[in-house]
């Protein structure tokens, strides 16, 4: 099982690649923020799919183009793909805002390659790298000192997707 999302995820690289090279655009590409092995659970993918959604929308919202745009699952879990026609540095700024301020967005991974395949990093726009989900500390920080089990984690990114739809489905009602 490793070995395969191994494989997922040097194949999205390979993905991305190929598509700056097709395009010669910015390649955006949103994956789950989600620790562990398991990434294809239905919630998970309800998740993905809003995420996929509502940060299309504030691109269109703000007349981005999406020149090209791919939705998929692997052993990695959900991925999406989009080439888009702005500059890479104004795109990354909009996935972090996105990152930071929208509901779900701390769940959210959204990558921005640029056209010579690197990526862009927060602090190229001017954000810091990204927070813990339990505590002060960075992601990395908690990562590499493995802080928190794993089920913590989980357990935090479960209760704010459950928060998220709960608030908007009473709105819907
Ligand atoms: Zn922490």
């Amino acid at each position: 099982m490793q070995s395969k999302i191994l494989r997922a995820r040097e194949e999205r690289w390979n993905k991305r690649i190929n598509l700056v090279k097709r395009y010669h655009k910015p390649v955006v590409t949103i994956t789950l923020n989600i620790p562990g092995k398991e990434k294809n659970d239905k919630i998970l993918e309800r998740t993905f799919k809003e995420i996929y959604e509502l940060f299309k929308e504030i691109l269109l919202t703000k007349h981005v183009k999406i020149l090209y745009n791919e939705k998929q699952v692997t052993w990695d879990g959900p991925e999406a793909y989009m080439v888009v026609d702005i500059s890479p540095i104004s795109v990354k700024q909009i996935a972090v805002k996105f990152e930071e301020n929208n509901d779900l967005g701390r769940i959210a991974d959204i990558d921005v390659m640029n056209i010579d395949c690197k990526n862009i990093s927060r602090q190229e726009v001017g954000f810091k790298t990204r927070k813990c989900y339990l505590c002060n500390n960075t992601a990395h920080y908690c990562t590499v000192n493995k802080t928190h089990r794993q089920e913590q984690i989980l357990k935090k990114i479960y209760s704010i997707i459950s928060e998220y739809f709960e608030v908007k489905n009473a709105r819907v009602i």
